[in-house]
């Protein structure tokens, strides 16, 4: 069996992945909060983590692996959406989910094993902080349940931070029910206008963090064996799952596994620089999920991510050559092996595409689709974009036209040693916006994304 090495964010190692149930792995990744639109920064962990889950299934099999993902539906950011816009909450977290899941099937994610909602986890989360209530970790406070940090000895010590460094650096709520600024919410009171539960202290709602310990918990038992997330969850969110969840006797996760955030060339994206968009704002502009997809799987998970003009490009020329390669062609039954090195190698999806590149290049076009598949690229579903946005002026026959032309340029200035035909129809098939790659006895045209269907056809064959 392949053996998968990962980087475990908890003890800052590479480790082998031995999973606590022998040939079955379990994995949790915190979701999102359902209150808008995808940005594309949310799209990178869900490409990153589906990437892993098809490595998983692959290595382990396909009902081997169970993968959670939440919708956390209970928010304060929900709530303000609903007055601001005068939806029911209800309505406001269906929809979301509903263009969530479309965003993401556009970039070709599976839908994980479970996506459990946090409303219908209210009740373990109370008993949760019941719990941790009666074992002396969390108190009550003003119809408040609170963690108290300085119980758990350990507190800090995942994200690398003392109690003072995080009071002194964090922008943490003052309030005057709490023993430490630190202590975080469990449980807090819900007035008539947000929802709320019955709670062994009044009616109220869940914290954050407690959610991801309850599903977590319900889902895949005490222990599990990956935890993933966005390093921007490191603190405090993932640092308060495993208090919370330590506390109450759990060991939950063995191996924690964070991705780096997203650029867009070479800035944060954010809605001051005017540089903030949507997964879907992509899409609606034409570029196809599976460029999205390459794009992200482009650079190492560990590494910043920047999302450039320039790269879309090269992937979406990139992903034509790779879908003409295989046109028609069935997938091979095995994926090559470098590939399959590179992912169970810290899934090291650089170095994936890296060897793909080679394939295309001198490999079978079968073991190009299979291997790809394995990235969630070149799969049946997601090939309609090829085709269809050269607004249907595809036009193969004049393509094979031109390159035999440019075949029997080619040979007749070999003898006359006047290569200005030749020139001639690579500089007009270049202006088509046809890749022009002249082999040593091939010729071979692949239109690009600047490819234009009227200059094709005004191509002519010069005098001979
Ligand atoms: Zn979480």
């Amino acid at each position: 069996m392949t053996q998968i090495t990962l980087q475990n964010t908890q003890t800052r190692q590479k480790e082998v992945l031995e999973p606590i149930k022998s040939g079955e792995v379990s994995m949790y990744v915190c979701g999102p909060t359902v209150y808008d639109r995808a940005h594309l920064g949310n799209a990178r962990p869900v490409i990153i983590f589906d990437t892993l889950f098809r490595l998983l299934r692959h290595v382990y099999g396909e009902d081997k692996v169970t993968y959670v993902r939440n919708f956390t539906d209970v928010d304060d950011k929900i709530n303000a959406r609903a007055a601001q816009t005068g939806q029911s909450i209800r309505e406001i977290t269906d929809g979301t989910i509903g263009l969530y899941l479309d965003d993401m099937d556009a970039v070709g994610a599976m839908h994980p094993t479970h996506m459990p909602r946090a409303t219908e986890y209210i009740q373990p989360m109370v008993d949760m902080s019941a719990d941790l209530i009666e074992k002396g970790f969390a108190y009550e406070a003003k119809g408040h349940v609170l963690f108290a940090v300085e119980s758990y000895a350990d507190y800090g010590k995942f994200s690398g931070r003392s109690i003072d460094d995080m009071i002194a650096g964090s922008r943490v709520e003052v309030a005057p029910y709490k023993r430490n600024p630190m202590d975080f919410v469990l449980w807090k009171p819900s007035d008539a206008d947000t929802p709320g539960w019955d709670s062994p202290w009044g009616k109220g709602r869940p914290g954050w963090h407690i959610e991801c310990s309850a599903m977590a918990h319900e889902l895949l038992g005490e222990s599990f064996d990956i935890h993933g997330g966005g390093n921007d969850l490191m603190f405090p969110h993932h640092e308060n799952e495993i208090a919370q969840s330590k506390c109450v006797g759990h060991e939950f996760a063995n191996i924690w596994i964070h991705n780096e955030m997203l650029q867009v060339e070479g800035k944060k994206m954010s809605k001051s620089l005017g540089n903030f968009f949507t997964v879907r704002d992509l899409l609606d502009q034409g570029v196809p999920g599976e460029v999205i997809r390459f794009v992200m799987l482009s650079t190492h998970y560990r590494k910043p991510m920047d999302w450039t003009e320039t790269k879309r490009a090269e992937a979406e020329r990139t992903l034509r050559g790779w879908h003409a390669k295989i046109e028609g062609v069935t997938a091979a039954d095995a994926p090559n092996a470098d590939v399959i090195e590179a992912l169970a190698d810290d899934l090291n999806t650089h170095k994936a595409i890296q060897a793909l590149h080679d394939i295309a290049r001198n490999g079978d076009p079968a073991v190009l689709k299979r291997s790809a598949q394995l990235l969630g690229l070149l799969s049946d579903e997601m090939d309609d974009w090829v085709a269809p946005s050269f607004g249907g002026g595809l036009d193969h026959e004049k393509i094979m036209d031109v390159e035999s032309w440019l075949r029997s340029a080619r040979n007749a200035a070999k003898l006359s040693g006047d290569f200005s035909e030749v020139d001639r129809l690579r500089s007009d098939a270049r202006d088509a916006g046809l890749e022009v790659q002249m082999g040593k006895d091939t010729v071979e045209l692949k239109p690009t994304s600047a490819f234009d269907a009227d200059r094709l056809h005004s191509i002519k064959r010069g005098e001979a």
